[in-house]
């Protein structure tokens, strides 16, 4: 076996799937073998292993408490906003439509326009919106957001302090 098919069976070899086949078991056993004799694969196995081990001590972080309540906010001022133009509708429609009607328009549109810009149209820039501006309460929100990051990494950093305390000599009680 070479090193190449040996490494291309590390995956099952470490995720224990070896049992779905007898040819990927087969395969397994003689990836065992091959790691045996070569050091380089025994070694991107170890790697393989630290990486995995890694990833189990991951813990997802946790979503913002005001996420929902942000959320809910723009969705209620995007619903009471005021009608856009029939451009902005037009291009909104174009940009989102995934029905079929206007697909063969589409596609006759763009093929004049690449033929028009002589295949430079794919270059041309749009003018960029201007980024919305977030009402008062969507801007209160993200305070409390911010807030609430900020107390997590203080109590984080506190914690590393009391870790740290205890390696280090005690410090004067403050009055
Ligand atoms: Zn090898």
């Amino acid at each position: 076996m070479s090193c190449k098919t040996c490494q291309s069976a590390l995956p099952d070899l470490l995720l224990g799937t070896s049992a779905a086949s007898s040819a990927a078991a087969s395969r397994v056993a003689a990836a065992r073998a091959h790691l045996a004799t070569c050091a380089g694969c025994a070694q991107e196995l170890a790697s393989l292993e630290a990486t995995f081990a890694l990833l189990d001590t991951w813990s997802v972080p946790a979503v913002s408490p005001y996420f929902d309540q942000k959320l809910a906010v723009r969705l209620r001022e995007e619903q009471a906003a005021p009608p856009v133009g029939w451009f902005e509708r037009l291009k909104t429609h174009l940009l989102l439509n995934t029905g079929r009607q206007f697909r063969p328009a589409l596609t006759g549109a763009l093929a004049l326009a690449l033929i028009v810009g002589g295949g430079t149209f794919g270059v041309t820039t749009y003018p960029h919106p201007q980024p919305v501006k977030a009402s008062a309460t969507v801007t209160d929100l993200q305070i409390l957001d911010n807030n609430e990051q900020a107390l997590q990494q203080m109590d984080q950093l506190l914690q590393d302090d009391a870790t740290d305390d205890t390696n280090s000599p005690a410090t004067p009680p403050q009055s």
